[in-house]
């Protein structure tokens, strides 16, 4: 309830621009420098039975997926902000919907990086020995599904979901293109034209009867995270006895309440970024570098795991 309440306080600064700063409120319990040391790592990978990963942007980066956000990151003359909203949907669906049709057809040419795979090759070995891992990811590309990790809570939502604006049904859509009249258009460069595609021919609800506009199942800029996923992380937090985080930059939600929380419980939490953060200091373990680097021979066999 607690990781509730700092949730919407937290996602509602966020919103607003103004979580850019480190929070201090919580306790802060690790004020030495954190520990790159892999074999003390190690030592305390062995011995966890509940691992909680966190993983943000930068894993996806490392893929090769853009992020339409920052310096150089946008599509057309527009950065995610102006188009992953509410307010952008209702205004123009065409527009938002060529943007996440270019999304969906980039997703095609991009595939897991090394760091995916040693989530996933971890997560499978460590289940069978009765230990857990669970992504708990901001990522909405599904690498982390096509790595084979099993136990991901996507926060964010997925690409490859829709949602009816009618019926409210979700449902998974791989399709390429999704709808006839997308075939061809997203192109990102500055000087295309919008298609101004009406909103008929745009995707449509394919439950009886319904016929309603759908939406891609992300969550966009001014919307609340999905209660149900938000109860299942608080209950992962609660229960990890070691916490990653990986490619994120544990300023802006959601690492930046996550990770300390947990730390602050005296659970180790290892930060593995290509550089260091306001919150590196809280963190038991510092890992910097790319993380298709750092990441596998963090999370390979051990020499203690006999199965
Ligand atoms: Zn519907």
């Amino acid at each position: 309830m607690i990781l509730r309440q700092l949730t919407s306080r937290c996602v509602s600064a966020w919103l607003c621009g103004a979580a850019r700063e480190p929070r201090r409120t919580g306790p802060v319990v690790n004020m030495v420098r954190p520990s790159s040391d892999l074999g003390e790592f190690r030592k305390v990978f062995a011995k966890a039975k509940h691992i909680a990963i966190i993983t943000g942007a930068g894993v996806s980066a490392e893929s090769g997926v853009p992020t339409f956000r920052g310096p150089g990151g946008y599509w057309r003359k527009w950065q995610a902000q102006d188009l992953a909203c509410p307010e952008a949907f209702a205004r123009n669906p065409s527009r938002v919907w060529e943007f996440y049709h270019y999304r969906r057809e980039v997703m095609l040419t991009k595939n897991p990086n090394p760091a995916h795979l040693a989530i996933a090759e971890c997560e499978s070995r460590l289940s069978r020995q009765g230990r857990s891992v669970v992504v708990i990811t901001q990522n909405i590309d599904e690498l982390h599904r096509r790595a084979g990790s099993q136990h991901v809570l996507e926060i964010h939502g997925s690409l490859f979901k829709t949602r009816c604006v009618n019926c409210g049904h979700v449902t998974a859509n791989y399709k390429s293109p999704i709808c006839a009249a997308l075939e061809g258009m997203g192109a990102p460069d500055p000087n295309t034209k919008d298609a101004n595609i009406s909103v008929e021919k745009l995707p449509r609800c394919e439950q009886s009867t319904c016929n309603g506009l759908l939406r891609p199942h992300v969550v966009w800029f001014g919307e609340t995270l999905d209660s149900d996923i938000l109860t299942q992380v608080e209950k992962e937090l609660e229960i990890c006895d070691l916490c990653l985080v990986v490619g994120t930059s544990s300023v802006v939600y959601p690492a930046a309440m996550f990770a300390p929380q947990v730390a602050a419980r005296g659970v180790p939490v290892a930060e593995f970024n290509t550089e260091t953060t306001p919150a590196t200091m809280r963190f038991t373990f510092h890992f910097q570098g790319p993380c298709g680097s750092t990441l596998p021979p963090a999370l390979e066999r051990h020499e203690t795991e006999i199965i």
